[in-house]
Parts: C-alpha cells; sequence; structure tokens
C-alpha cells in the first residue's frame, strides 16, 4: 500500500484509476483532496482512503531531505522527498512528500529519477520547497538517461559505464554514492 501526504485540492486519481474514499471530492472524472491529509492507495482493490492529518511531522526549513526527481514543470522540479537527514544518516519519512526544487534553487542540471540531497527552504507545506545551492547539495545517485545502468562520478560530470553516455549534474559533493 502506497501512502503519501496530500494538500488540500491535490488531485488523487482518476476515476478509472482509483476510487477514493474519505477526504476527497471528484471534479472532472478525478479526485481531488479536501484536507492536509495522508492518502493510502490500495493497488490490489483500487480503493483509496483519504484521512486529515492533525501532526504532518514536515521537515522543518534547514533540515536535509532527501528526495527523488520525479517531473520537470516549468518553473521548478517535481519531487517526491521520502527520507530527512538524521545523526546516523537518512531516516525514512513516515509519509513521503510532494516537493519542488525552483530552477532558481537548482544550480545545476538534474534528470528525473535522479536521487538528491536537499535543503528545505519552506516554512510550511507540503509540496516541500528546497534548495541544492552549495557543494554539498545535488544528485547521490543518478542512472543513465539511456541504458539505466547507474552513473559513475568522473569530475563533476557522471559518465555510464555501460554505454559511455556522459552526463552533466549538480552532483552532492562527498554524498555521491557511485
Ligand atoms: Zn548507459
Amino acid at each position: 500500500m502506497k501512502k503519501t501526504v496530500v494538500t488540500p485540492g491535490e488531485t488523487l486519481a482518476y476515476v478509472e484509476e482509483f476510487e477514493v474514499k474519505g477526504s476527497a471530492y471528484s471534479v472532472d472524472y478525478r479526485y481531488l483532496s479536501s484536507v492536509l491529509g495522508v492518502a493510502a492507495f490500495d493497488e490490489k482493490t483500487h480503493i483509496a482512503v483519504v484521512r486529515p492529518l492533525k501532526d504532518p511531522a514536515i521537515p522543518p526549513p534547514g533540515s536535509v531531505a532527501y528526495c527523488q526527481v520525479a517531473g520537470k514543470g516549468r518553473r521548478a522540479y517535481q519531487l517526491r522527498c521520502f527520507a530527512v537527514e538524521g545523526q546516523r544518516g537518512p531516516v525514512d519519512l513516515k509519509y513521503a512528500f510532494t516537493g519542488v526544487l525552483p530552477y532558481f534553487f537548482a544550480d545545476g542540471e538534474l534528470g528525473i529519477g535522479d536521487y538528491i540531497r536537499a535543503k528545505v527552504v519552506s516554512t510550511y507545506g507540503p509540496p516541500l520547497v528546497v534548495s541544492i545551492r552549495g557543494a554539498t547539495y545535488g544528485s547521490v545517485l543518478s542512472r543513465c538517461p539511456h541504458c539505466g545502468s547507474v552513473l559513475k562520478r568522473r569530475g563533476m560530470a557522471l559518465y555510464c559505464p555501460n554505454c559511455s553516455t556522459e552526463v552533466r549534474r549538480k552532483i552532492a559533493v562527498g554524498h555521491y554514492t557511485a
């Protein structure tokens, strides 16, 4: 079962994908959340349930989040944030948060699917607004856009050991894992 934090007005699913129960309403063949809450999607029964959240435990500004790049919008990368940095490394969040990384805060290229280390700059949310300005923020793991292999680091660039593709990425210095 997939669980995610949702905001009021956020699209949860199309009616042909899921039936959504709880704190949700439908408009134009889509279900939208009516609350800040948690949506639980049951892939087997195609039923989702939205429950309001009293304490979403949103990572505070200044904390370090780990997110995956889910898409590229007009002004920002869209992210799914799943962990925060604790004393001894990343700690999984109870619920994944949607995040946005404005291009203004990117200082370099990222690819869809990249795992990134980012600093939370929003004071409330979700979506979490994050920045990867600064040497230790950026990609911690990227895959080849052509063959899907994990890219290796070569200076400030990344290359594919399988098909030799080279890509530019904003790399988190000291945190890139391959
Ligand atoms: Zn490749």
